[in-house]
Protein backbone atom coordinates (compact mmCIF):
# COMPACT_ATOMS: atom_id res chain seq x y z
CA UNK A 1 0.00 0.00 0.00
CA UNK A 2 1.44 3.72 -0.68
CA UNK A 3 1.95 6.35 2.02
CA UNK A 4 -0.94 8.49 0.63
CA UNK A 5 -3.49 6.05 0.44
CA UNK A 6 -2.92 4.86 3.73
CA UNK A 7 -3.06 8.59 5.43
CA UNK A 8 -6.23 9.01 3.18
CA UNK A 9 -7.97 5.51 5.00
CA UNK A 10 -7.19 7.41 8.13
CA UNK A 11 -8.26 10.67 7.39
CA UNK A 12 -11.71 9.41 6.20
CA UNK A 13 -12.28 6.12 8.78
CA UNK A 14 -10.42 7.12 11.69
CA UNK A 15 -11.40 9.74 14.24
CA UNK A 16 -9.47 12.85 14.37
CA UNK A 17 -8.54 12.42 17.94
CA UNK A 18 -4.56 13.05 16.98
CA UNK A 19 -2.36 15.38 15.31
CA UNK A 20 0.44 13.13 13.48
CA UNK A 21 3.00 13.55 10.83
CA UNK A 22 2.72 12.17 7.64
CA UNK A 23 5.01 9.29 8.52
CA UNK A 24 3.91 5.32 7.85
CA UNK A 25 5.82 3.48 10.40
CA UNK A 26 6.53 -0.37 9.21
CA UNK A 27 9.18 -1.82 10.99
CA UNK A 28 11.51 -1.08 14.30
CA UNK A 29 14.50 -2.44 15.44
CA UNK A 30 16.44 -1.02 18.78
CA UNK A 31 16.56 2.50 19.02
CA UNK A 32 15.66 2.30 14.70
CA UNK A 33 12.16 2.51 12.84
CA UNK A 34 11.82 2.54 9.36
CA UNK A 35 8.92 4.06 7.39
CA UNK A 36 7.30 3.00 4.71
CA UNK A 37 9.86 3.98 2.00
CA UNK A 38 12.58 2.22 3.77
CA UNK A 39 14.34 5.51 5.66
CA UNK A 40 15.50 4.86 8.61
CA UNK A 41 14.99 7.01 12.02
CA UNK A 42 16.58 7.60 15.15
CA UNK A 43 13.89 7.48 17.49
CA UNK A 44 14.03 9.21 20.66
CA UNK A 45 10.51 9.10 21.74
CA UNK A 46 10.21 5.57 21.52
CA UNK A 47 6.43 4.79 21.05
CA UNK A 48 5.38 8.23 23.81
CA UNK A 49 7.67 6.12 26.68
CA UNK A 50 5.89 2.42 25.62
CA UNK A 51 8.92 0.94 23.87
CA UNK A 52 11.41 1.12 26.69
CA UNK A 53 13.36 -1.18 25.86
CA UNK A 54 13.47 -0.54 22.01
CA UNK A 55 11.67 -1.49 19.32
CA UNK A 56 10.85 -5.48 18.69
CA UNK A 57 12.91 -5.99 21.89
CA UNK A 58 14.27 -9.99 21.49
CA UNK A 59 13.16 -10.94 25.29
CA UNK A 60 9.37 -9.40 24.75
CA UNK A 61 8.64 -11.16 21.17
CA UNK A 62 10.22 -14.51 22.37
CA UNK A 63 8.05 -14.40 25.31
CA UNK A 64 4.74 -13.29 23.49
CA UNK A 65 4.99 -16.24 20.51
CA UNK A 66 6.25 -18.64 22.99
CA UNK A 67 2.53 -17.41 24.58
CA UNK A 68 0.94 -17.30 21.61
CA UNK A 69 0.99 -21.07 20.78
CA UNK A 70 -0.63 -22.03 23.92
CA UNK A 71 -3.47 -19.35 25.00
CA UNK A 72 -4.12 -16.29 24.15
CA UNK A 73 -7.01 -15.21 26.51
CA UNK A 74 -8.06 -16.53 30.14
CA UNK A 75 -10.79 -14.87 31.87
CA UNK A 76 -10.44 -13.33 35.50
CA UNK A 77 -12.59 -16.20 36.93
CA UNK A 78 -10.42 -18.62 36.50
CA UNK A 79 -6.61 -18.61 37.08
CA UNK A 80 -3.85 -18.22 34.56
CA UNK A 81 -0.21 -19.00 35.14
CA UNK A 82 2.00 -15.55 34.88
CA UNK A 83 -0.81 -13.31 36.22
CA UNK A 84 0.47 -13.78 40.11
CA UNK A 85 4.09 -14.50 39.00
CA UNK A 86 4.23 -10.99 37.42
CA UNK A 87 2.49 -9.26 40.41
CA UNK A 88 5.50 -10.96 42.72
CA UNK A 89 8.18 -9.61 40.31
CA UNK A 90 6.41 -5.86 41.15
CA UNK A 91 5.81 -6.44 44.67
CA UNK A 92 9.08 -8.21 45.13
CA UNK A 93 10.74 -4.75 43.45
CA UNK A 94 8.83 -1.90 44.86
CA UNK A 95 6.95 -2.49 48.40
CA UNK A 96 4.62 -5.13 50.06
CA UNK A 97 1.30 -5.56 48.73
CA UNK A 98 -1.28 -6.52 45.78
CA UNK A 99 -1.30 -5.41 42.16
CA UNK A 100 -4.22 -4.88 39.89
CA UNK A 101 -4.17 -5.78 36.01
CA UNK A 102 -5.28 -3.04 33.68
CA UNK A 103 -4.84 -2.51 30.04
CA UNK A 104 -3.62 1.02 30.17
CA UNK A 105 -2.67 4.40 31.90
CA UNK A 106 -5.85 5.96 32.18
CA UNK A 107 -7.38 2.82 33.08
CA UNK A 108 -4.71 2.26 36.24
CA UNK A 109 -4.98 6.02 37.47
CA UNK A 110 -8.88 5.34 37.69
CA UNK A 111 -8.57 1.80 39.39
CA UNK A 112 -6.09 3.90 42.13
CA UNK A 113 -8.86 6.89 42.24
CA UNK A 114 -11.70 3.79 42.68
CA UNK A 115 -9.15 2.65 45.69
CA UNK A 116 -8.98 5.87 47.27
CA UNK A 117 -12.29 6.08 47.17
CA UNK A 118 -14.02 3.11 48.68
CA UNK A 119 -10.67 3.58 51.27
CA UNK A 120 -12.16 7.35 51.84
CA UNK A 121 -16.00 6.33 51.63
CA UNK A 122 -16.16 4.56 54.45
CA UNK A 123 -14.89 7.39 56.55
CA UNK A 124 -16.83 10.06 54.68
CA UNK A 125 -13.65 10.93 52.51
CA UNK A 126 -13.51 11.52 48.82
CA UNK A 127 -12.05 14.48 47.78
CA UNK A 128 -8.34 14.15 45.63
CA UNK A 129 -5.23 16.39 45.46
CA UNK A 130 -3.71 16.44 42.27
CA UNK A 131 -1.00 19.00 41.02
CA UNK A 132 -1.07 21.74 38.24
CA UNK A 133 0.17 20.54 35.09
CA UNK A 134 -0.08 17.26 36.16
CA UNK A 135 -1.29 14.63 33.16
CA UNK A 136 -3.13 11.61 34.32
CA UNK A 137 -4.92 10.05 31.30
CA UNK A 138 -8.07 10.48 29.07
CA UNK A 139 -11.08 9.17 30.89
CA UNK A 140 -13.22 11.50 32.57
CA UNK A 141 -12.12 10.86 35.94
CA UNK A 142 -8.28 11.08 34.98
CA UNK A 143 -9.01 14.34 32.69
CA UNK A 144 -10.73 15.54 36.08
CA UNK A 145 -7.78 14.81 38.13
CA UNK A 146 -4.79 16.11 35.53
CA UNK A 147 -4.15 19.78 36.53
CA UNK A 148 -4.52 21.45 32.46
CA UNK A 149 -7.50 22.93 31.51
CA UNK A 150 -7.35 21.75 27.75
CA UNK A 151 -7.80 18.45 28.39
CA UNK A 152 -11.49 18.99 30.62
CA UNK A 153 -13.26 22.12 28.06
CA UNK A 154 -16.11 21.06 26.47
CA UNK A 155 -16.61 17.40 28.71
CA UNK A 156 -18.64 18.89 31.63
CA UNK A 157 -19.90 18.35 33.80
CA UNK A 158 -16.88 16.08 35.25
CA UNK A 159 -17.41 14.58 38.44
CA UNK A 160 -16.36 16.25 41.51
CA UNK A 161 -14.34 15.76 44.31
CA UNK A 162 -10.61 16.85 42.34
CA UNK A 163 -8.77 20.10 43.72
CA UNK A 164 -5.74 21.45 42.14
CA UNK A 165 -2.35 22.70 43.51
CA UNK A 166 0.76 24.08 42.36
CA UNK A 167 3.80 21.43 42.16
CA UNK A 168 6.50 21.66 44.55
CA UNK A 169 4.34 23.93 46.84
CA UNK A 170 3.74 22.30 50.20
CA UNK A 171 1.95 25.54 51.65
CA UNK A 172 -0.37 25.63 49.04
CA UNK A 173 -1.14 21.52 49.43
CA UNK A 174 -1.66 21.92 52.97
CA UNK A 175 -4.43 24.96 52.22
CA UNK A 176 -6.43 22.67 50.47
CA UNK A 177 -6.36 19.88 52.89
CA UNK A 178 -10.00 19.82 54.48
CA UNK A 179 -12.26 17.04 56.34
CA UNK A 180 -13.09 15.45 52.87
CA UNK A 181 -9.42 14.65 51.79
CA UNK A 182 -8.42 11.44 51.25
CA UNK A 183 -5.23 10.94 48.78
CA UNK A 184 -2.75 12.96 47.00
CA UNK A 185 -1.67 11.84 43.61
CA UNK A 186 1.49 13.12 41.54
CA UNK A 187 4.03 12.76 38.97
CA UNK A 188 7.37 12.64 40.68
CA UNK A 189 8.58 13.69 37.23
CA UNK A 190 5.95 16.07 35.30
CA UNK A 191 5.96 14.20 31.99
CA UNK A 192 3.32 16.12 29.56
CA UNK A 193 3.49 18.99 31.96
CA UNK A 194 7.31 19.58 30.80
CA UNK A 195 9.65 17.50 32.65
CA UNK A 196 9.37 18.40 35.69
CA UNK A 197 10.72 17.42 38.51
CA UNK A 198 9.71 17.04 42.09
CA UNK A 199 12.32 18.46 45.45
CA UNK A 200 13.17 15.56 47.23
CA UNK A 201 12.83 18.26 50.71
CA UNK A 202 8.88 18.46 48.77
CA UNK A 203 8.37 14.92 48.75
CA UNK A 204 9.91 14.35 52.06
CA UNK A 205 7.49 16.60 53.74
CA UNK A 206 4.79 15.40 51.85
CA UNK A 207 5.09 11.73 53.06
CA UNK A 208 4.82 13.41 56.30
CA UNK A 209 2.22 15.42 56.04
CA UNK A 210 0.36 12.40 54.28
CA UNK A 211 0.96 9.96 57.13
CA UNK A 212 -0.15 12.86 59.90
CA UNK A 213 -3.39 13.56 58.10
CA UNK A 214 -3.95 10.05 57.11
CA UNK A 215 -3.77 10.70 53.56
CA UNK A 216 -3.48 7.93 50.87
CA UNK A 217 -0.03 9.00 48.66
CA UNK A 218 -0.30 8.14 44.90
CA UNK A 219 2.54 8.25 42.38
CA UNK A 220 1.67 7.99 38.99
CA UNK A 221 4.65 6.16 37.96
CA UNK A 222 2.80 5.39 34.56
CA UNK A 223 5.75 7.36 32.80
CA UNK A 224 8.83 7.20 34.78
CA UNK A 225 8.54 3.91 35.84
CA UNK A 226 10.08 0.68 34.47
CA UNK A 227 13.86 1.78 34.68
CA UNK A 228 13.24 5.49 32.70
CA UNK A 229 14.82 7.45 35.46
CA UNK A 230 17.82 5.05 36.57
CA UNK A 231 16.01 3.17 39.29
CA UNK A 232 12.95 0.90 38.08
CA UNK A 233 10.72 2.97 39.88
CA UNK A 234 11.34 6.74 39.89
CA UNK A 235 10.00 6.72 43.56
CA UNK A 236 13.52 5.05 44.54
CA UNK A 237 15.32 7.89 44.24
CA UNK A 238 13.53 9.56 47.39
CA UNK A 239 14.13 6.69 49.56
CA UNK A 240 10.43 6.44 50.40
CA UNK A 241 7.12 4.24 49.49
CA UNK A 242 3.81 5.36 48.63
CA UNK A 243 0.65 4.55 49.07
CA UNK A 244 -0.20 3.24 45.90
CA UNK A 245 1.57 3.09 42.87
CA UNK A 246 0.71 3.40 38.93
CA UNK A 247 2.08 1.57 35.77
CA UNK A 248 1.57 1.34 32.00
CA UNK A 249 3.68 2.28 29.06
CA UNK A 250 6.42 0.25 28.71
CA UNK A 251 5.58 -2.28 32.14
CA UNK A 252 4.94 -4.44 28.50
CA UNK A 253 7.47 -3.31 26.35
CA UNK A 254 5.24 -2.08 23.84
CA UNK A 255 2.39 -4.68 24.59
CA UNK A 256 -0.93 -2.99 26.21
CA UNK A 257 -0.62 -3.40 29.86
CA UNK A 258 -1.29 -1.27 33.19
CA UNK A 259 -1.16 -1.75 36.87
CA UNK A 260 -1.56 -0.43 40.43
CA UNK A 261 0.32 -1.50 43.10
CA UNK A 262 -1.33 -1.06 46.68
CA UNK A 263 0.19 -1.29 49.92
CA UNK A 264 -1.03 -4.59 51.82
CA UNK A 265 -3.27 -2.52 54.62
CA UNK A 266 -5.59 -1.01 51.92
CA UNK A 267 -5.42 -3.75 48.90
CA UNK A 268 -8.40 -5.47 50.11
CA UNK A 269 -10.20 -2.55 50.24
CA UNK A 270 -11.33 -3.14 46.09
CA UNK A 271 -13.08 -6.50 47.66
CA UNK A 272 -14.65 -9.10 45.00
CA UNK A 273 -17.40 -7.32 42.39
CA UNK A 274 -16.10 -3.94 43.09
CA UNK A 275 -13.86 -3.34 40.24
CA UNK A 276 -12.55 -5.06 36.96
CA UNK A 277 -11.26 -4.89 33.85
CA UNK A 278 -11.93 -8.35 31.16
CA UNK A 279 -8.95 -7.99 29.12
CA UNK A 280 -6.31 -7.26 32.73
CA UNK A 281 -3.63 -9.81 33.47
CA UNK A 282 -4.14 -11.88 30.43
CA UNK A 283 -1.35 -14.32 29.71
CA UNK A 284 -0.28 -12.15 26.64
CA UNK A 285 0.48 -9.37 28.25
CA UNK A 286 1.74 -10.62 31.95
CA UNK A 287 4.38 -12.66 29.64
CA UNK A 288 5.15 -9.18 28.02
CA UNK A 289 5.40 -7.85 31.46
CA UNK A 290 7.60 -10.74 32.88
CA UNK A 291 9.92 -10.67 30.14
CA UNK A 292 10.70 -6.90 30.48
CA UNK A 293 12.09 -7.44 33.89
CA UNK A 294 14.15 -10.13 32.83
CA UNK A 295 15.29 -8.07 30.32
CA UNK A 296 16.20 -4.86 32.42
CA UNK A 297 18.28 -7.55 34.86
CA UNK A 298 19.69 -9.74 32.05
CA UNK A 299 21.08 -6.73 30.22
CA UNK A 300 22.49 -4.21 33.00
CA UNK A 301 19.86 -1.77 31.95
CA UNK A 302 19.23 0.31 35.06
CA UNK A 303 23.10 0.84 35.13
CA UNK A 304 22.90 2.17 31.19
CA UNK A 305 20.33 3.91 31.70
CA UNK A 306 22.19 6.19 34.26
CA UNK A 307 25.58 6.36 31.91
CA UNK A 308 23.60 7.31 28.97
CA UNK A 309 21.23 9.48 30.78
CA UNK A 310 24.74 11.26 32.45
CA UNK A 311 26.05 11.41 29.19
CA UNK A 312 23.09 12.83 27.20
CA UNK A 313 22.63 15.28 29.89
CA UNK A 314 26.52 16.18 29.28
CA UNK A 315 26.17 16.87 25.60
CA UNK A 316 22.69 18.59 26.20
CA UNK A 317 24.50 20.80 28.47
CA UNK A 318 26.90 21.58 25.73
CA UNK A 319 24.28 22.54 23.86
CA UNK A 320 23.05 24.83 26.20
CA UNK A 321 26.14 26.43 26.54
CA UNK A 322 26.24 27.18 22.54
CA UNK A 323 22.38 27.81 21.79
CA UNK A 324 21.05 30.47 23.95
CA UNK A 325 17.33 29.09 22.86
CA UNK A 326 18.16 26.94 25.56
CA UNK A 327 17.04 27.64 28.72
CA UNK A 328 16.95 24.79 30.81
CA UNK A 329 18.17 21.19 31.04
CA UNK A 330 15.50 18.89 33.62
CA UNK A 331 14.82 15.35 34.23
CA UNK A 332 16.43 12.23 35.94
CA UNK A 333 18.16 9.18 33.96
CA UNK A 334 17.14 9.14 29.83
CA UNK A 335 13.69 11.26 30.83
CA UNK A 336 15.08 14.65 30.11
CA UNK A 337 13.36 17.74 28.83
CA UNK A 338 14.82 21.15 27.55
CA UNK A 339 12.98 24.03 27.85
CA UNK A 340 13.58 26.42 25.14
CA UNK A 341 12.40 30.03 25.13
CA UNK A 342 10.60 30.13 22.36
CA UNK A 343 8.09 27.37 21.01
CA UNK A 344 9.81 23.92 20.27
CA UNK A 345 7.10 22.72 17.46
CA UNK A 346 9.27 23.79 14.38
CA UNK A 347 12.55 21.99 16.11
CA UNK A 348 10.46 18.84 16.46
CA UNK A 349 9.82 18.85 12.56
CA UNK A 350 12.73 19.87 11.86
CA UNK A 351 14.49 16.60 13.59
CA UNK A 352 11.54 14.56 12.10
CA UNK A 353 12.90 15.68 8.62
CA UNK A 354 16.69 15.04 9.15
CA UNK A 355 15.62 11.72 10.73
CA UNK A 356 15.43 11.81 14.43
CA UNK A 357 11.89 11.51 16.72
CA UNK A 358 11.36 13.53 19.82
CA UNK A 359 8.66 15.03 20.99
CA UNK A 360 7.51 18.82 22.31
CA UNK A 361 5.11 18.96 25.07
CA UNK A 362 4.04 22.37 27.12
CA UNK A 363 4.33 24.47 23.91
CA UNK A 364 7.84 25.11 24.35
CA UNK A 365 9.80 21.72 26.19
CA UNK A 366 11.44 19.33 23.84
CA UNK A 367 11.36 15.99 25.84
CA UNK A 368 13.53 13.19 25.01
CA UNK A 369 13.52 10.03 25.98
CA UNK A 370 15.36 7.14 24.31
CA UNK A 371 15.06 3.56 24.65
CA UNK A 372 16.66 2.12 28.07
CA UNK A 373 19.30 0.17 25.80
CA UNK A 374 20.45 3.74 23.64
CA UNK A 375 24.66 3.49 22.62
CA UNK A 376 26.32 6.14 22.89
CA UNK A 377 27.35 6.20 19.43
CA UNK A 378 23.12 6.23 18.42
CA UNK A 379 23.42 9.65 20.85
CA UNK A 380 25.94 11.39 19.49
CA UNK A 381 24.02 10.89 16.33
CA UNK A 382 20.89 12.17 17.41
CA UNK A 383 22.76 15.00 19.21
CA UNK A 384 24.01 15.94 15.41
CA UNK A 385 21.08 16.68 14.27
CA UNK A 386 19.53 18.41 17.12
CA UNK A 387 22.65 20.48 16.62
CA UNK A 388 22.30 21.28 13.25
CA UNK A 389 18.33 21.99 13.38
CA UNK A 390 19.31 24.65 16.64
CA UNK A 391 21.99 26.11 14.36
CA UNK A 392 19.87 26.63 11.63
CA UNK A 393 21.01 24.59 9.00
CA UNK A 394 18.21 22.63 7.45
C1 LIG B 1 0.55 8.48 29.48
C2 LIG B 1 0.20 8.76 30.88
C3 LIG B 1 -1.04 8.38 31.42
C4 LIG B 1 -2.15 7.79 30.58
O1 LIG B 1 -1.80 6.57 30.03
P1 LIG B 1 -2.68 5.95 28.82
O2 LIG B 1 -2.09 4.58 28.64
O3 LIG B 1 -2.49 6.84 27.65
O4 LIG B 1 -4.08 5.93 29.27
C5 LIG B 1 -1.26 8.60 32.77
N1 LIG B 1 -0.33 9.16 33.55
C6 LIG B 1 0.87 9.54 33.07
C7 LIG B 1 1.88 10.13 34.00
C8 LIG B 1 1.18 9.36 31.72
O5 LIG B 1 2.36 9.76 31.25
Amino acid sequence: MDEQKIIKDYEKYVMPTYTRKPLVIVQGRGSRVWDIGGRAYLDFFPGWAVSGLGHAPGEVCQALSGQLKKILHVSNNYYNELQGKLAEQIIKRSFDGKVFFCNSGAEAVETAIKLARKYGNAKGKYEIITMHNSFHGRTLATITATGQAKYKRGFTPLPRGFLQVPFNDLAALKKKISAKTIAVMLELIQGEGGINVARPGYIKELVKLCNQKGLLLIFDEVQTGMGRTGKLFCYQHYRLKPDIMVLAKSLGGGFPIGAIVARRKIADTLSPGTHASTFGGSPLACAAGLAVFQAIDKNRLLANVQEAGAYLHKKLTHLKQKYPLIKEIRGLGLMLGLELGGPGQLIYEQCLKQGLLINCTHGNVLRIMPQLGVTKKEIDQAVKILTSVLAGKT
